[in-house]
């Protein structure tokens, strides 16, 4: 039985609360997250940050009231310590990336369903699912 799916209804900016980064010291999986982990600082963009490795203990904060740019200008980078993204890949000559494991399983989800819902969240569909990916089936 084919697998239908709903196009997400996620804003690409909820999916900022982690950011997984190479580190800048090892080329490790770096975390980037609200300091402060309360559910209001995760629903933030401006809470202060804090970067950290996993691997060899590197840290560092981010604070601003404001991004320097919107978030697709630069495919694969932290819009906030500007580190590549852990998660990405080249792509049907395309960067292919994301922020952490939720939108990784999320555009998964999306991209391997047989029938997929038109109307996908335009950041989701528009900037994540690579060219190479089947038409969406028209609803039936
Ligand atoms: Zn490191």
């Amino acid at each position: 039985m084919a697998e239908r799916i709903a196009a997400p209804v996620v804003s690409i900016y909820s999916l900022l609360y982690e950011t997984l980064v190479v580190c800048p010291q090892c080329e490790g999986c770096a975390r980037s997250a609200p300091i402060d982990g309360s559910t209001q600082a995760r629903q933030s963009l401006f809470a202060p940050r804090r970067l950290v490795c996993s691997k060899c203990g590197h840290w560092c904060d981010w604070s601003a009231d404001r991004l320097d740019r919107p978030w697709h200008v630069v495919p694969g980078e932290d819009d906030f310590f500007r580190l590549p993204l852990w998660l990405q890949t080249s792509c049907c000559g395309q960067t292919l990336w994301f922020y952490n494991r939720e939108h990784l399983e999320l555009v998964e989800r999306y991209v391997t369903a047989s029938l997929r819902e038109r109307d996908a969240t335009p950041g989701l569909k528009k900037q994540q699912c690579p060219e190479s990916t089947p038409p969406l089936d028209e609803e039936s």
